[in-house]
């Protein structure tokens, strides 16, 4: 990048990192010397490990091209089955919905969105959902996709239903990059381990973004935080960090997600078991733990 002193290798993969070395090898054969060296590989989709998942029509989405490949294929499909009740799942279910495509919800869980915003907030998004014509099936798994003609044409449950599926879209979390990490001895644990500096095991070596798995200082505890804030604040610390400067990265993880007229901003990681109470202001409605249901109020 001119100006800025930066060379910006595109279309080219680290194969290896070199510690005795310090340096990294490249997919040219070629290799690159460092003092400091930032990892921020990012994360890639979990696989839908079943019988007939990879026929075609069967998508993923993490990169810009998948996305407007998916819109292109959601614009044509009917009948279109999510794999997973997460914030990718329900947000192409709202893309899909807005498409005018019918739209099936299969989860594991008991609901959706639980393990990142628990049950009470993933309700009020289910509901949001069923509001605009979508189908959750919660406490299923899909087992199997059937084709024809080697495109999907039903996905298969747990409990034997067969869903007729023009479209199957995948969003069952994501998975670290951690392969060079691993195989350059770094310590790894859900992500690249890093202390609040935000460096690994090895000193001269740092870790940001969807990859690693911080030390912060407020919640007392590693996170790995797969949010585009978290990238983006991460990286000028690691930079920080690098050039000897002191850095305790304790900024509170922020995200949002919009889905049909609902924005929704979330400052913490309110996972379940991680929170006392939830405090409803407004019009929205009450949930009562303890009696496991609504207190007031229409959604
Ligand atoms: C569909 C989708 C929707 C999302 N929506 C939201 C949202 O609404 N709100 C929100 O807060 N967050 C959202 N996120 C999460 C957010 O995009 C990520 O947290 C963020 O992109 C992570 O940034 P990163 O730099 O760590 O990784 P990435 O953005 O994944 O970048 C990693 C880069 O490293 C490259 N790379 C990997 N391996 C190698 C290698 N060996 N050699 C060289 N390069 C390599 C990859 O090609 C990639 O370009 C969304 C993510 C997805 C997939």
């Amino acid at each position: 990048m001119p100006g800025n002193d930066v060379d910006l290798l595109l279309g080219t993969a680290v194969t290896a990192i070199d510690r005795s070395g310090s340096r990294i090898e490249l997919a040219d054969g070629s290799a690159i010397t460092y003092d400091r060296l930032l990892l921020t590989p990012g994360a890639s989709p979990r696989r839908l490990d079943v019988p007939g998942g990879d026929l075609g029509g069967v998508r993923y989405l993490r990169t810009a091209g998948d996305s407007e490949r998916l819109g292109a294929a959601l614009a044509d499909a009917g009948q279109v089955v999510i794999v997973g009740a997460g914030w990718i799942g329900l947000e192409v279910t709202a893309a899909a919905r807005e498409q005018g495509c019918e739209v099936t919800v299969v989860e594991p869980e008991p609901g959706a969105l639980l393990r990142s915003i628990g049950p009470e907030m993933g309700e009020t998004f289910a509901d949001l959902h069923r509001a605009h014509g979508v189908t959750f099936r919660f406490g299923e798994a899909v087992i199997e996709l059937r084709g024809s003609g080697g495109r999907v044409a039903a996905a298969v449950t747990s409990t034997g239903a067969e869903l007729p599926a023009d479209l199957v879209v995948v969003g069952i979390g994501a998975v670290p990059n951690t392969a060079l990490a691993t195989m350059a001895g770094l310590e790894i644990e859900n992500g690249v381990i890093v202390d609040a500096a935000l460096r690994t095991s090895d000193e001269a070596i740092y870790a940001a973004g969807d990859v690693a798995n911080a030390f912060h200082p407020l919640l007392g505890r590693q996170v790995r935080v797969e949010h585009w804030a978290n990238a983006l604040n991460q990286g000028p610390a690691a930079a920080r960090s690098m050039l000897g400067q002191p850095v305790s990265y304790d900024r509170v993880p922020y995200f949002y997600s919009d889905q049909y007229e609902l924005s929704m901003e979330t400052c913490g990681l309110p996972e379940p078991g991680r929170y006392d109470q939830v405090v409803y202001r407004g019009t929205g409605r009450a949930w009562n733990s303890s009696r496991s249901g609504w207190l007031a109020g229409p959604s």
